[in-house]
């Protein structure tokens, strides 16, 4: 069993399509530990990227996810990393597979409807800046 991070991005609540998401990956067997409705700031979203500060779409990027509401999900399953990026297909909608999240729903490369973990390291520290242990089950 593996958790990951799974993030519904302004564009897609904005799009109404919380549930096709959702339905997305508990038709793929993975099973929601966690959920819940934010509205990051700025700085809030900073912290969470942070890893990507030194990209010239920084500024962009954490414009957009604090401009509105997001979901953000604990994601459990077998392999739930690599599912959960499988399911949402590549960062440039114009090159995810069909049927992925992306290509059915995201727009362009930035306002791409989905955010997930890419690997453990990064799981668990995503995980821990919007959940504390009591919420996930
Ligand atoms: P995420 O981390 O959101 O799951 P990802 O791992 O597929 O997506 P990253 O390379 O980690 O992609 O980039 C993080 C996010 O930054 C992307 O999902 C996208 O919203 C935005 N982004 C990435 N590349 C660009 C770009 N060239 N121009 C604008 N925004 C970008
Ligand atoms: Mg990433």
């Amino acid at each position: 069993m593996e958790r990951t991070l799974s993030i519904i991005k302004p564009d897609g609540v904005k799009k109404n399509v919380i549930g096709e998401v959702i339905k997305r990956f508990e038709a793929n067997g993975l099973r929601i530990a966690a959920i819940k409705k934010i509205h990051m700031t700025k700085a809030q979203a900073e912290g969470f990227y942070a890893v990507h500060r030194a990209r010239p779409f920084f500024g962009s990027l954490t414009e957009f996810m604090s401009e509105g509401p997001v979901v953000t999900i604990v994601l459990e399953g077998n392999n739930a990393i690599a599912k959960n990026r499988e399911l949402m297909g590549a960062t440039n909608p114009k090159d995810a597979a069909a049927g992925t999240i992306r290509k059915d729903f995201a727009a362009d490369i930035e306002r791409n409807v989905v955010h997930g973990s890419d690997g453990p390291e990064t799981a668990a520290f995503e995980i821990s800046y919007f959940f504390n242990a009591l919420e996930i089950f």
